[in-house]
């Protein structure tokens, strides 16, 4: 940004009017998936007014930026996370294992959370996200131990500025109940549905351009009831919320639900009636053929984590078909401990090279995986106001900085380079109107003191975990 007045923008506010400029490449993911040159948009509030070539917006506006240089694309939509989970990366016991074996050595590290170590955790884990281009996020938390609230993560996204589905997760069924995590870290299913009601009842937003959702989302077949899976689908309903859980995601998993409910995740997910366009599901790695047939036809979303995928050796998602058979799918970092670095555009990255791997080299193109990374997120989390840039959509949009070395000899196509190259960092992100992201720095707060402490914390939780 070389323009005077985009120097003193501040992120604290947001402008009446905002005019984008001279971006180098305008990606608007819209129906004709148009590419502009020398291009911007013209926001009013927290919409976009206008998008199209520099000469044919107005000339001027409160806020105006320049972005000669720049690629400008859709705010990135992140289906799938476990926030919390950024207080233990690269936990040595489990860094060689698939997943049961590695939920085994971390829900006793969990155990130990504390609320403010929720909230600091989601601030850090927000703010790596954002600098990756990503500006609206679901977080599935699924444990609260020690007073911990889902409020906690709430209160962070508010703070950072990012827009949120914060998804109640819940686990109901402990080692003694034949599941998998221990009975310390579940929850009685009637204080499930009591608190889950409360969070919609408190902070719901079904309106349009809603910075906030709640969402229900029960964490695993293997961690909740069938009673629970019922019901959360009738109170998500009732309220005309999403509702989110992990599905299908390695062969131990389909195995457990063959043994333990006769049917597989897909056939359980039917039973339950956890299909339909109001329900997402996480990872969806061992799907199979009738599984993909009737998420098509009843428009059942899912989140690709290829980075999670392969951390835990689960397989290759069969997303490429899933596309073909016309299921909406969107993209997610998973949470950090399965993929301890959350890029978006990074997970973009891999989805397009793990397709390959699985399906051949014309599996997944680099536009088809930033419109897993767009619109495809948005299909999934419910959403129409987000993932394209065009008037009436929310102003969330992003600037990748063209000169950069990573970018350095792919100028004929710096839309492809994006995913083709090293992953970049945003230059600049804008989320409902207003500047998060500034000259490569957050806007809304201070990272040094926040990864200090968040650093604190991990110490402490480790702490406490090797005390007791
Ligand atoms: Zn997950």
């Amino acid at each position: 940004m070389t323009n005077d007045e985009s120097m003193h923008a501040s992120g604290a506010a947001r402008p009446k009017t905002m005019l984008v400029k001279h971006a180098d490449v305008l990606v608007t993911m819209d129906g004709a998936r148009r590419e502009l040159r020398d291009a911007g948009l013209y926001i009013e509030g927290n919409r976009i007014l206008a998008v199209g070539p520099t000469s044919e917006l107005p000339s001027t506006a409160d806020q105006v930026l320049d972005l000669r240089g720049h690629l400008v694309m859709p705010g990135l939509v992140n289906t799938h996370h476990h926030m919390y989970q950024s207080l233990t990366r690269a936990v040595p016991a489990a860094q060689n294992a698939e997943l049961f074996g590695w939920l085994t050595s971390l829900y006793r590290i969990w155990a130990h959370l504390t609320p403010e170590m929720i909230e600091v955790s989601t601030l850090t884990a927000m703010a790596e996200l954002l600098l990756s281009g990503c500006t609206t996020s679901s977080d599935h938390l699924y444990l609260y131990p020690n007073g911990s609230r889902l409020d906690d993560s709430i209160a962070a996204a508010a703070r950072i500025g990012m827009r949120f589905h914060a998804s109640r997760g819940s686990m109901s069924v402990g080692q003694k109940d034949g599941g998998l995590p221990p009975d310390s870290l579940v929850e009685r299913e009637d204080a499930i549905l009591a608190d889950t009601q409360r969070l919609i009842e408190t902070y719901h937003d079904e309106g349009r351009y809603a910075m906030l959702r709640v969402v229900v989302a029960p964490c695993s077949p293997f961690s909740v009831s069938r009673d629970l899976m019922r019901e959360s689908a009738t109170l998500a309903r009732h309220y005309g919320v999403s509702m989110h859980t992990h599905l299908a995601e390695n062969v131990n998993d389909v195995a457990y639900s063959r043994e333990r409910f006769g049917m597989t995740p897909a056939q359980y997910a039917e039973d339950l009636g956890w299909v339909g366009a109001d329900v997402w599901h996480a990872h969806c790695v061992q799907l199979d053929a009738p599984g993909i047939a009737l998420f098509a036809r009843t428009r059942t979303g899912v989140a690709h984590c290829p980075c999670s995928n392969m951390r835990l050796a689960s397989g290759i998602a069969p997303i490429r078909r899933m596309r073909d058979a016309g299921v909406p799918v969107g993209l997610g970092v998973d949470g950090s401990a399965s993929n301890d670095g959350a890029h978006l555009v990074g997970e973009a990255r891999q989805a397009m090279l793990l397709q390959r791997v699985g399906f051949g080299p014309d599996a997944m193109s680099a536009r088809e995986a930033l419109e897993l990374a767009t619109l495809g997120g948005a299909a999934v989390l419910g959403r129409d106001d987000i993932g394209a840039l065009a008037p009436g959509m929310a102003a969330d949009f992003v600037a990748f900085d063209l000169r950069q070395p990573n970018f350095a000899g792919a100028l004929h196509d710096p839309v492809a380079a994006l995913v083709f190259c090293a992953p970049s960092q945003v230059a600049l992100s804008v989320i409902n109107g207003k500047v998060v992201v500034q000259e490569g720095r957050l806007a809304t707060l201070d990272l040094v003191p926040l990864l200090e402490r968040h650093n604190a914390l991990a110490g402490a939780l480790a702490e406490a975990a090797r005390g007791a």
